[in-house]
């Protein structure tokens, strides 16, 4: 027998079932363009989204927000507004997923089954991956942030800058959008600029890669951009530590040394590693897929939902799918690349329903980034698995000629064209 629960939240009724034809975990990005488009296509009728936040938020423009041209709060909507007419939104956590017995579990202890789920919880930040990270993202006044966590505290610390060593960095496990430490580093030295700080900065970039990008026309442009800029680039620095106090980032050095050039920076060696003293420092914060996701068996070695890169179908439990940032795809974790996803995965979920395990429709690694390169500048770069560089045909309406060159159309298309196409299109179920 269905047990049947009504309850109130605010001024919305929501009724929550024991059993969901699709349940979808995640009313982020993924989750809600998913079943947005489900329900727009008449394709399920019988749908629940699992999500236990309030706001939805828009986080590409979080490098804008941190570089003061965009408003925090427009990046925000609340969760209600974003949830698709005809979904049931069940406002708790999920903490594991019994996929033997098609059943999820919630933070009240609450069991759901399912016939067919899709799994789209993001990615969670573990500061703890490096020693000190933690504490010096604590202190408002340690002049380190992160756009990925909260860009007003960037925003700040590029203001109170005064000189010396700025410093960009990522960690070593996969990030989201890999280009928004880029982004803001060349926003940031815009920045200083026009504060009248540059001549007394050194602008570092210190990363575990080899390259600057890794898409061939994308990457010659970006090296233009740094030694435009002047800016240090240290490659094969692999991040192990921050010390608080002394204001270091310590770095084990990797065999990736890539085209690097080392301008004026003084570093510090001990014990095999290399100290960078910094004056300011913003990384991307160091990501896992979240616990549940692990403790359910439902991920790889590395830690990632362990889906078929082309159909996104969990590779042990066929009735699962894994979009979005959870997901091992040898790609860029991006919404750009969630918006090819979600066609292939409501294709394939489909047949599955007709008892065809044919699926022809294939993800092929499609990610995007815009890369913002000044105010009023950005690269676009657009690949996929194999790395090529798959501008959008419909760049030409724009008369943008190639994006992989700065051109201040597609900054238009980063600050206004892609928000509006995310909340009016992706969030709506509409094709875009
Ligand atoms: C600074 C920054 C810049 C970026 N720039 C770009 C860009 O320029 N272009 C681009 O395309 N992408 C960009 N991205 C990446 C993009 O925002 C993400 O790839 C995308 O949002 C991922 O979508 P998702 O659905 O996988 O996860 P999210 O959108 O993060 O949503 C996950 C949802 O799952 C929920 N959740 C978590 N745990 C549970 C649980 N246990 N139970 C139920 N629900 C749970 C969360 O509350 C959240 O709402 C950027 C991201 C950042 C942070």
């Amino acid at each position: 027998m269905r047990m049947f629960i009504i309850y109130t939240l605010a001024q919305n009724t929501y009724t929550m079932k024991d059993h969901y034809n699709t349940l979808v975990i995640g009313g982020g990005t993924g989750g809600i363009m998913v079943a947005s488009q489900l329900l727009a296509k008449g394709l399920e009728k019988d749908i629940a989204i699992i999500e236990p936040a309030k706001y939805h938020y828009y986080q590409p423009a979080w490098t804008l927000v941190g570089a003061d041209t965009y408003e925090y709060e427009d990046t925000q909507r609340t969760m209600s507004s974003v949830m698709p007419e005809g979904a049931d939104w069940l406002q708790q956590k999920v903490t594991k997923i019994k996929a033997d017995d098609n059943k999820v579990v919630l933070d009240n202890e609450k069991e759901v089954t399912y016939d067919y789920l899709i799994v789209s919880p993001g990615l969670k930040h573990d500061f703890s991956l490096v020693p000190g990270l933690q504490e010096v993202m604590d202190d408002p006044d340690s002049g380190v942030g992160s756009v990925y966590t909260d860009p007003e505290k960037v925003k700040k610390n590029i203001k109170r800058f005064e000189g010396g060593v700025a410093l960009f960095t990522q960690p070593t496990t996969p990030i989201k959008c890999g280009g928004a430490p880029q982004k803001i580093m060349y926003l940031a030295e815009s920045a200083f600029k026009k504060q009248g700080v540059r001549d007394k900065a050194k602008v570092v970039f210190a990363t575990n890669g080899g390259v600057i990008f890794g898409i061939k026309p994308v990457k010659e442009t970006l090296m233009k951009v740094v030694n435009r800029k002047n800016i240090n680039l240290k490659f094969g620095h692999n991040l192990v530590e921050i010390d608080p106090k002394e204001k270091i980032a310590w770095y084990e050095l990797g065999d990736n040394k890539g085209e690097h050039n080392d301008l004026d920076v003084e570093t510090i060696e001990k014990d095999g590693r290399v100290g960078i003293k910094y004056d300011f420092l913003h990384t991307a914060p160091p990501s896992v897929a979240p616990e549940f996701v692990k403790e359910s068996g439902l991920t790889n070695e590395a830690g990632w939902m362990d889906v078929d890169q082309y159909s996104l179908q969990h590779k042990k439990y066929k009735n699962i799918f894994g979009i979005g940032d959870v997901a091992a795809l040898p790609t860029a974790k991006t919404g750009a690349a969630i918006r090819k996803q979600v066609p292939v995965v409501i294709d394939n979920l489909e047949k599955l329903k007709k008892g065809n395990e044919h699926f022809d429709k294939k993800y092929n690694g499609y990610s995007s980034c815009p890369l913002v390169t000044d105010y009023g500048k950005m690269v676009l770069a657009e690949f996929d698995y194999e790395g090529n560089f798959t501008p959008d045909p419909k760049l030409k309406w724009m008369l943008i000629g190639d994006s992989s060159k700065e051109h201040w159309r597609l900054w238009m298309l980063k600050k206004y064209g892609l928000p509006y196409l995310y909340w009016n299109k992706m969030m709506k179920g509409k094709d875009v």
